[in-house]
């Protein structure tokens, strides 16, 4: 077996162990491996293993990668900072976006989405790291744009995405995908369907899904630590 081969078996079986953890069915996590950075022959080789939906960061590089694998049935999710300028692209190229954190992002997305093409499934990005991250919306606002969004045609809004700060401590990761939850139930009571929670990364899996993920977002942990040129 490859060693990404192994990479992905070891990580889905740190998904499965956390959910039985939780009394959840491991069925209800998906897998998303997050290949920025890394050359096509990974995805591909990853792709061989069995994996099929892939998060990238950036427009260019995605894009490339989406083209080279036309026809392998692959699933891809935008999962980067979002610039105006760089949203035709994404709109016509990935199936995902998990990084909304405006509405005018959301509405040129919904315009440029191509009618051929089932409605792109959206996540709205939570800042719960406060000034830590300038990425993603307050979590006041979440309500408000998640209901802006729905309403959108080209778009299919499906949850939450969020990165909490960095940290080792269990209690600390759990206490803030806690919140996540908090934020993305709250939004549910007041009758918005959603069904996506993504968050949980390749050193905060087990806390994430503890806390009710539905998408982790997997890199190193499948491909090894990326070298940023
Ligand atoms: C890079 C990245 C990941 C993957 O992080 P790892 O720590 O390598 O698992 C997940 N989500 C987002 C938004 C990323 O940018």
């Amino acid at each position: 077996m490859s060693a990404i081969a192994d990479n992905l078996q070891a990580v889905q079986a740190r998904i499965s162990d956390a959910a039985v953890l939780a009394g959840r069915s491991p069925e209800s996590i998906r897998l998303l491996a997050v290949s920025k950075t890394w050359p096509l022959a990974s995805v591909l080789e990853a792709a061989d293993a069995g994996q099929r939906a892939f998060g990238e960061n950036y427009v260019q590089e995605g894009i490339d990668k989406v083209a080279a694998t036309a026809g392998r049935n692959l699933e891809w999710h935008f999962i980067g900072p979002l610039q105006s300028n760089k949203s035709r692209a994404v709109a016509e190229h990935f199936d995902w976006v998990h990084s909304i954190e405006r509405l005018k992002i959301a509405e040129r997305l919904s315009v440029q989405r191509p009618a051929n093409l089932p409605p792109l499934q959206v996540c709205i990005q939570v800042n719960v790291s406060g000034e830590a991250s300038k990425s993603g919306c307050a979590p006041d606002e979440a309500q408000a744009l998640c209901q802006a969004v729905a309403a959108l045609p080209g778009l299919q809004l499906r949850g939450l995405m969020a990165i909490p700060e960095p940290t080792d401590d269990l209690a600390a990761q759990r206490a803030q995908f806690h919140h996540v939850w908090e934020i993305y139930d709250h939004i549910r009571a007041a009758g918005i369907p959603l069904d996506t929670l993504s968050m949980g990364m390749s050193h905060d899996l087990e806390a994430a899904v503890a806390e009710g993920a539905t998408i982790v977002r997997i890199g190193t942990a499948i491909f090894g630590e990326r070298n940023y040129r």
